[in-house]
């Protein structure tokens, strides 16, 4: 490829409505264009990018058996409905209707189209196991696109669904799937670490979630993990040993203090002069309309996924003002759980509760706490809290480390959960009708692309690693008028093209300083400038990943290609 007919243009700016590193690359570098918010087209340069990932995951799917064929993106809502998620899904399903009247959506996902299509044609335990899989696009209106790629509203994902007729085959193939996936991963250049997840809105028991661990502050997840026994868990799923601290906030009996205008914790503990742990701490939501309040210790913190799951809901949020009025007849700083009805309003209590003794908490009277308390008896603790940096393994009691991951992938045991209510049934050896039991396993093909210019970039542009790079090598005449430097460089470009080796060469009429820089930012592995030391025979070998520089001859220029790209 010419540069001057590359369909690219970079930038000099970074792009204002960008956060994420990888966004601002992919615009600047010419990768992406936005169309509408999470919505972009994928230039040249990124699709033989997206195409080499989706590449190296046919290849190592296929090479597990699973089959690869494409399913539809827009649906018809009435295999929603069967399922269930119809009103379940929430506004990520963006709806439509047809010229007939009749309802669609735009795929975020294709458990029901997959569970329809198998079921249709696989009737007998003798078709059985099965793993069908496909790279389509996805679209889900996401509430917050705003990290480019890494959270589009339109994407692309593989999907891949697998059918058995026991438990057992399952596992085998989640276990078949996960290998895939880190070997997937790593031919990408990307170490990821498996973590145990939350199911989400998909739904199943068991989950992890392929994780690429970063630094930079835009990986969307919290990730615990344990280098002793290899614990790691998504935040929102993540739990802690918690010796049980008996923590007294020394109050020798119970009194209704005043505490105007005193609302935080913060607050509260320096007004009264107690620690934070020793004030019980209530936070009203609403879940699936209906009202709760969580008693949390006042050092932590609610993880809002784990609470969902406690109590079985779909959907949470917290309460509002009036609502704390409404519900719960008290006024936001000073909730407590006395007084309320439990019969309207369902009450839990955060394992961190258990050990306080003669704590600080709300009166549900404006102004008023009080202090000297103690838990009613009986209390069944459960685990709603976010888990800290330090905290302890659950599994082996060392203290727990954290570090920020993306999510590029997941894997999903679903069991029965499509089957059974869309009715896809097989008929077993003895003649039964048995719902398949089922697994999904994700991989966001674009999301991908930018994990990887988030943990391979610098200040100058993106550092491809070689198996994912648009191109492999960028050949860059300095001056293309030199008849020379001209000839050597074309000379070069086409070997090294006859070679397999993906090369660009840079024939553009531009200062050397204009076309090193885009080299850089485009993020070509390997740089070759044919300059004025050609007089002497020699070209400059620059490797993008360590920036070293090194001068050579044209032949051994090729030779150096070939050992770094081709083993
Ligand atoms: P997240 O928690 O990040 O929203 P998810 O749990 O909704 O992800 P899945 O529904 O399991 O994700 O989708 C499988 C894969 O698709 C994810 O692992 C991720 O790589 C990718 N993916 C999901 N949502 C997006 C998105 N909005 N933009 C880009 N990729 C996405
Ligand atoms: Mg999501």
């Amino acid at each position: 490829m010419k540069m001057s007919q590359l369909f690219v243009q970079t930038l000099r700016e970074f792009p204002n409505d960008a956060e994420a590193i990888s966004h601002k690359l992919l615009v600047r570098a010419g990768y992406i264009k936005k169309l509408a918010n999470g919505i972009y087209t994928y230039l040249p340069l990124a699709q033989r990018v997206l195409t080499k990932i989706s590449n190296i995951v046919r290849e190592e799917m296929d090479a597990t058996g699973a089959q690869e064929m494409l399913m539809p993106f827009v649906q018809p809502a009435e295999l929603w409905q069967k399922s269930g998620r119809w009103n379940v899904y929430g506004k990520e399903l963006l709806r439509c209707t047809d010229r007939h009247d009749n309802e669609m959506c735009l795929a975020p996902t294709h458990e029901e189209v997959v569970t329809s299509v198998v079921s249709d044609i696989v009737s007998s335990y003798k078709q059985l196991p099965l793993n069908v899989y496909h790279i389509q696009l996805k679209f889900r209106d996401e509430i917050r696109p705003r990290f480019g790629l890494l959270r589009g509203r339109e994407f692309i994902m593989k999907d891949a669904y697998s059918f058995h007729t026991s438990q057992e085959d399952l596992d085998r193939e989640y276990e078949v799937m996960g290998r895939a996936y880190t070997n997937i991963f790593k031919r990408c250049g990307l170490e990821t670490r498996a973590v145990q997840s939350d199911s989400g809105a998909i739904g199943g028991s068991v989950s992890h979630e392929y994780m690429v661990l970063t630094d930079t502050a835009v990986g969307e997840n919290d990730v615990f993990y344990c280098d002793e026994c290899g614990y790691s868990a998504n935040s929102n799923h993540a739990e802690s040993f918690l010796p049980v601290e008996e923590v007294d906030g020394g109050f020798d009996e119970e009194k209704l203090v005043d505490t105007p205008n005193v609302k935080t914790i913060e607050e509260l503990s320096k007004f009264l002069n107690v620690n934070e742990n020793c004030i019980l701490k209530a936070v009203a939501y609403i879940a699936d309309s209906k009202p709760v309040i969580a008693m949390i210790r006042g050092d932590k913190e609610i993880e809002e996924t784990k609470l969902l799951n406690a109590l079985n809901a779909l959907e949470i949020r917290p309460m509002e003002n009036e609502e704390i009025a409404q519900f719960l007849n008290s006024c936001a700083g000073f909730i407590s759980y006395r007084d309320v009805d439990t019969s309207k309003v369902r009450v839990l209590f955060d394992k961190s509760s258990k050990g306080m003794k003669n704590f600080v908490l709300g009166a549900n009277i404006k102004d008023k706490h009080y202090v000297g308390s103690n838990l009613p008896e009986n209390i069944d603790f459960v685990d709603i809290s976010c888990v800290k940096a330090g905290e302890y393994c659950p599994v082996c009691k060392k203290p727990l480390k954290m570090t920020r991951g993306i999510e590029v992938g997941n894997i999903f045991q679903l069991g029965t959960k499509y089957s059974k209510p869309m009715n896809a049934c097989y008929t077993d050896s003895e003649g039964q009708l048995k719902p398949y039991i089922m697994g999904c396993y994700g991989i966001g093909i674009t999301r991908t692309m930018a994990a990887a210019i988030e943990k391979y970039h610098d200040d100058f542009g993106i550092i491809w690693p070689k198996e994912i790079a648009p191109y492999h090598v960028d050949v860059v005449p300095v001056n293309i008028d030199d008849e020379v430097q001209s000839k050597v460089a074309y000379d070069l470009y086409e070997k090294l093209n006859n070679l397999g080796i993906e090369t660009v060469i840079d024939d553009r009429n531009d200062r050397a300083g204009v076309k090193f820089k885009d080299a850089d930012l485009i993020g070509f592995p390997i740089r070759i400038t044919v300059g004025k030391t050609i007089s002497e025979g020699l070209v400059e070998f620059k490797t993008r990943n360590d920036g070293v520089v090194v001068k050579i001859t044209p032949d051994e220029a090729i030779e150096k290609c070939q050992k770094i790209l081709l083993n």
